[in-house]
């Protein structure tokens, strides 16, 4: 306690402090690289239907390939946003999502692509005039494309972001509310949210065997959707055990590890041909 009484004891802490700020600081100049040089690219991952283990639509996840090992997501996005090269990256993401699904839906294959959307993306007034342009530009069929908001930032939302939302809804681009559960939507504003799907949040999937309440919140979750006419997508399946467990509770589409990690859209085609799930699955539930 010698180098604190020293007022020495603070010094790990600061020194620590600005290692972080520092950091922050590169990989904010670096994100702004790769946007300029067009270097962040997305993996795939299906979804399977559970009424026939088909693969309809995939989500987009951005992934960027640092120079000397690929960077997490969760740790870029946040500083995206911070930064405002959110905008950047969403543009990118945009043009890259539409041009995987001209060449899809130049060749008959018939997948929607699900794209992640920040709130700071959506909060801006020209959102979706950007999205339609780009639907536009690329000439692919609005049905094609899927906007992923999460919940907490739904729940943020302006009327105007809203009026944005249903305009898209509108055209035909399918909108769902990612990691359900987690936030704190009323019943009475999910109810005025233009969607059409819940992406039911990780953490329950991957406790719902051990935990009661989870298996509860997603049976909740389930039964909610329904009664909006919405549909249910559980993320984050990665046992057959959750699988049976998903399809028993009436969860329309199933994504996770089990079916495929992200990937590129070869690997995503290869798994077109065959269902993914098991043909008995239905009977040997009873
Ligand atoms: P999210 O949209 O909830 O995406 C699901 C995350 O779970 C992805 O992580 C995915 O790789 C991962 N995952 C999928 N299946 C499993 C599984 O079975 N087990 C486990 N443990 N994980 C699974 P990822 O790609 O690291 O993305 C993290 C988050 O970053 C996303 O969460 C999303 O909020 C955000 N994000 C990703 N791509 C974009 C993007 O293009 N734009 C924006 N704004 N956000 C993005
Ligand atoms: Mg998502
Ligand atoms: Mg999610
Ligand atoms: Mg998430």
């Amino acid at each position: 306690y010698r180098a604190k009484d020293a007022g020495l004891g603070y010094l790990p802490y600061e020194a620590e402090h600005g290692l972080e700020l520092h950091a922050r600081v590169n990989l904010e100049r670096e994100l702004a690289r790769a946007l300029r040089e067009g270097t962040l690219e997305l993996a795939y991952q299906p979804r399977v239907g559970a009424a026939n283990g088909r693969v309809a639509s995939v989500e987009a996840l951005v992934r960027w390939r640092g120079r000397e090992q690929e960077i997490p997501t969760e740790r870029f996005i946040p500083v995206a946003e911070t930064s405002g090269l959110i905008h950047s990256l969403g543009e990118h993401v945009l043009e890259l999502a539409c041009r995987q699904l001209r060449a899809w839906q130049a060749r008959g294959v018939p997948l929607r692509v699900a794209l992640n959307i920040s709130a700071r993306e959506l909060q801006r007034d020209d959102f979706a005039e950007r999205v339609l342009a780009a639907i536009e530009a690329h000439g692919v069929a609005a049905e094609g494309l899927e906007l992923e908001i999460t919940e907490s930032a739904a729940m943020a939302f302006a009327e105007s972001n809203l009026d944005s939302l249903a305009r898209l809804k509108a055209q035909g681009v399918y909108i769902a509310i990612d990691d359900f559960g987690t936030g704190y939507s009323s019943l009475s504003y999910l109810k005025r949210l233009p969607v059409n799907a819940l992406k039911i949040d990780r953490s329950f999937v991957r406790d719902m065997l051990e935990d009661p309440t989870d298996a509860g919140i997603i049976e909740t979750i389930v039964a909610l959707a329904r009664s909006m006419g919405l549909e249910t997508v559980a993320e984050g399946v990665e046992t057959e055990g959750q699988e049976r467990a998903l399809i028993a509770l009436g969860c329309d589409s199933l994504q996770g590890y089990r079916y495929a990690r992200p990937g590129p859209p070869e690997a995503l085609e290869a798994l077109l041909e065959r269902p993914l799930l098991r043909p008995d699955r239905h009977e040997s539930e009873a």
